[in-house]
């Protein structure tokens, strides 16, 4: 047998991974997977709790996916979107713009989180120079956002220790502060929503006139630790966009797909942003797509003759791949055939009561932020003081190598305890998996 550990270190230079410490390490190696289950190469077996990095929806081996991806195989898997049409890339978008809010009527594809919100950004630049308003280029973003990792939506990205080495790199954006209710002790959820949105509210009344968009992650910030923002506040946003004329831009790439509770997040306050952003779980984990859906209006705004310039111009070799949209295709189907979101209700209450419970007075857990099956516990190293750990410790690091020896899979971010399982997870899994996360927290940062 090959030793993959040793060929791993090799020849694969790991995403967001300090390789020094990687190559010291002893890695995981995944082989194959079942529903919510990895097994890897000794054949050990784990609970994918992180859905192989937020994309698994309907767990790994699902039979309707697999056989949707066979099928398309069979038929074409690739071809270009540029001078051609594709069925399965129709056949995808007339189901999205379906299932989203009304006003998304268009659908850009491209490959990844990161390109779809690049694509959003491009689209809301140019849409307002075709109109006319070549002064409104400029975009607001969240503090400690997470966009992706192209230099665009680094630009719009908040978090110090991934963005700031780019920052002679990224273009002038203008930022807004995030309501997070665990670093503001001293005010309510609301007067801390209403203070965020105040500070928006001005900007908008200052230099609407050269704002093109606003970005934001609806409902939760995930990368930045599960920040759940106070209800209310996407709709405020919503409110002083329309006001002042800036357009709206939802990167649900993360919250998309049924991960809070709803289809789209937005969904849940109501809000019709004039561009969304789609990636992670839109094929079910299986294969990389990105869709970008746009309003008519904004559409509207790129139709002229060639010679007026008002065509986008961007694109990827692999945009709308068939096999990629038969795979989303299908998983969009079972969201309809197993009525995923009405049975995900019960397990979410489920998740929140258990957390509760088992985790709620733990010394060493400051905080348990949750939307949905999007969580976040947070480590803390003095609970009434929210002192949090020195870094040095890696104390979510520790935690979640340790639940490895529970059979289960966890990624944390800084010293959040990041949950985030298929929605296909039943009731006593995730009582596995929680009553594994109160075992290796109490075992690492002491009781
Ligand atoms: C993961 C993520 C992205 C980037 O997606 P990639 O597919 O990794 O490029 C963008 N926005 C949000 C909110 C994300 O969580």
């Amino acid at each position: 047998m090959r030793n993959w550990v040793h060929l791993d270190k090799e020849y694969i230079w790991h995403p967001f991974t300090q390789m020094r410490e990687w190559l010291q390490a002893d890695n995981i190696i995944i082989e194959r997977a079942d529903g919510v289950y990895l097994y890897d190469t000794n054949g050990n077996k784990y609970l994918d709790g992180i859905s192989s990095l937020w994309v698994n929806i309907h767990g790994h081996r699902k039979k309707e996916i697999d056989e949707a991806i066979i099928n398309q195989i069979n038929k074409v898997s690739h071809s270009t979107l540029l001078g051609l049409g594709s069925s399965p890339s129709i056949e995808l978008a007339e189901k999205l713009v379906q299932i989203s809010p009304p006003k998304l009527q268009k659908v850009f594809y491209s490959d990844s989180g990161s390109t779809a919100v690049e694509v959003a950004l491009k689209i809301a630049f140019q849409y307002w120079k075709n109109r006319g308003y070549e002064e409104k280029r400029l975009f607001v973003g969240l503090d400690q956002a997470y966009h992706g990792d192209t230099i665009g939506s680094v630009s719009l990205g908040g978090i110090d220790i991934f963005h700031s080495i780019f920052h002679p790199l990224l273009f002038h954006t203008l930022v807004i502060p995030t309501p997070f209710p665990y670093r503001n002790p001293d005010l309510t959820a609301e007067q801390l929503r209403d203070q965020c949105l105040n500070t928006f509210e001005k900007i908008a009344e200052e230099r609407g006139s050269e704002i093109a968009a606003l970005i934001v992650e609806p409902l939760v910030q995930g990368a930045a630790g599960m920040i759940v923002h106070p209800e209310g506040f996407l709709k405020g946003l919503e409110t002083i966009c329309r006001k002042h004329k800036i357009l709206l831009i939802c990167d649900e790439v993360a919250t998309g797909f049924g991960r809070t509770g709803a289809m789209f997040a937005c969904e849940q306050e109501a809000v019709e942003p004039d561009i969304l952003c789609l990636a992670k779980g839109l094929t079910g984990g299986y294969l990389p797509l990105a869709a970008t859906l746009v309003s008519n209006e904004i559409f509207e705004a790129f139709l002229g003759s060639y010679t007026e310039y008002k065509t986008f111009f961007h694109g990827h070799s692999y945009t709308g791949n068939a096999l990629a949209c038969a795979a989303a295709q299908a998983c969009l189907e079972i969201f309809e055939k197993d009525h995923v979101l009405e049975n995900l209700e019960p397990r979410i209450m489920f998740l929140e009561n258990l957390l509760r419970e088992k985790l709620g007075a733990l010394p060493h857990v400051g905080d348990i932020r949750q939307c949905g099956m999007m969580v976040g516990i947070e480590l803390v190293e003095d609970k009434a003081l929210r002192r949090t750990f020195p870094v040095e410790l890696g104390m979510g690091v520790r935690v979640t190598q340790d639940i490895r020896k529970h059979g289960i899979i966890l990624r944390p971010l800084g010293d959040v305890v990041v949950i985030m399982p298929p929605l296909a997870i039943e009731i006593d899994e995730i009582k596995t998996m929680v009553t594994a996360v109160e075992k290796s927290i109490n075992e690492m940062c002491g009781i």
